[in-house]
């Protein structure tokens, strides 16, 4: 009996049809029911969803950035060039951590807990430079590190709110979140925030402890619950990042279960050792199975992100374009890794953002220090990398569309489909 998998109706709101709990699973009535108390009792005080005119405002201007940045690159793709205007760019906030995830690392093979802090951005630079990007960026997407770890977080996420950023998404371990958002300065935060994105890689609760070297995964879970409760009434798409790692295939099947209960936003990571996809998935029976599912599960129209064509090109490893300068890493530090962080043959250049006025200039520097044409690939002078990423297939797709604009609306239209998805939809 010890393996024995059972379907599980613990409460009001948490029912499972696809999803099998088994031993060493969390108990989800506990869970629900610590889970509602935390959401009634935070839901009341926390600054409700910004809407109207003013949310319509910001969301027109960010499109209207993107807009001009379609122009912009379409005219730069005909000049033969490839420096083209982010979609968004990822901020690093942080390398501070309370995991130790296998599969993280500083996109340089070093990680994020082991490394130094000193030049951390202050809160008053960081929205220096969120003004800068944002003369030529739509969206930002914090990361770190856990950006959470970060205590003017919410200071951050209103900063980019008011420049009309759209939108604002972070990626967390949610581990901490029912604490912060008792403390009266993060009441604003999930007013500020349109897309979370928590990772959970399992939900074998010793294997997350292992996984993560945290002690108390059933928190992240129960967290989790937290967000799924709040996410219709404060306005924002709930997303689960499962990296899917060879051997441990059936546990990323139960979040890609699990999700799809609830249609929480699923979203596969096939794990990459630094700039490749792992052998091992490839060869993996299971792996193969998995990938089959998921891209059934999105033709039956359960939320998983990225368009059919996209997914299928990603959980198979398909060729890609790599066009980095569309999604800029900026790091703790405030300096932009170009032309991309991970490139493995060339030492990307770091610049100091903060030194230029806006994306133009800075991105006419950095074009000037490495030019990102034809940067892709395996030659001496490329990145030497093969990084097989969804966001790496969204910018090929972009690229793709600037030369064919009717195939990118529906992969636009699907990416800002979907926020308050939650127990009352
Ligand atoms: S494939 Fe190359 S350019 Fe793209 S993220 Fe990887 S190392 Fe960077």
């Amino acid at each position: 009996m010890a393996n024995k998998r059972t379907t599980v109706t613990p409460g009001q709101w948490v029912n499972f049809r696809l999803y099998q709990s088994g031993p060493g699973h969390p108990d989800w009535p506990q869970l629900e029911a610590e889970a509602e108390d935390i959401a009634r009792s935070v839901l009341p005080r926390l600054e409700p969803p910004r809407a109207g005119w003013r949310e319509w405002r910001r969301r027109l201007r960010a499109y209207a950035t993107t807009t001009g940045n379609f122009v912009i690159n379409r005219r730069l793709l005909q000049a033969g060039r490839e420096d083209f205007r982010p979609l968004y760019f990822i901020w690093t906030l942080v390398r501070t951590c309370n995991f130790r995830c296998p599969y993280c690392d500083d996109h340089r093979g070093r990680r994020y807990p082991d490394l130094p802090k000193a030049g951390t951005l202050s809160t008053e630079d960081g929205i220096r430079l969120l003004r800068i990007m944002r003369t030529g960026t739509p969206s930002v997407y914090f990361s770190g590190g856990e950006p959470i770890l970060r205590k003017d977080l919410p200071q951050l996420t209103r900063a980019a709110r008011d420049l009309d950023y759209f939108p604002i998404i972070i990626n967390t371990n949610a581990s901490v979140i029912d604490r912060l958002l008792e403390r009266e300065e993060w009441h604003n935060w999930l007013a500020d925030t349109d897309i979370i994105i928590v990772s959970l890689d399992a939900l074998h609760l010793p294997t997350l402890e292992r996984m993560w070297a945290y002690a108390h995964p059933e928190r992240v879970v129960r967290n989790l619950l937290v967000l799924y409760r709040l996410a219709a009434p404060m306005r924002f798409k709930l997303m689960v990042n499962a990296v899917i790692q060879p051997g441990a295939v059936e546990h990323a099947r139960d979040v890609l279960d699990f999700a799809n209960d609830l249609r929480i936003w699923y979203c596969p990571v096939p794990m990459n050792t630094r700039a490749v996809v792992h052998g091992a998935l490839a060869a993996d029976r299971a792996y193969f199975d998995l990938a089959t599912l998921i891209v059934q599960r999105k033709a039956q129209g359960y939320p998983i992100s990225g368009s059919p064509r996209m997914l299928r090109r990603l959980l198979w490893s398909e060729p890609l374009v790599c066009r980095n300068t569309l999604k800029p890493h900026v790091d703790y530090d405030g300096h932009l890794f170009w032309p991309c962080k991970s490139s493995v043959n060339v030492e990307p250049e770091r610049i100091d953002v903060l030194q230029f006025e806006n994306v133009e200039s800075l991105y006419r520097y950095a074009a000037g220090r490495i030019d990102p044409a034809n940067f892709h690939g395996p030659g001496p002078h490329q990145c030497g990398g093969n990084c097989n990423w969804a966001q790496n297939y969204s910018t090929d797709t972009y690229a793709y569309g600037l030369q064919h604009p009717l195939r990118l609306v529906s992969d636009i239209a699907e990416f800002l489909r979907g926020r308050g998805n939650g127990p009352s939809r």
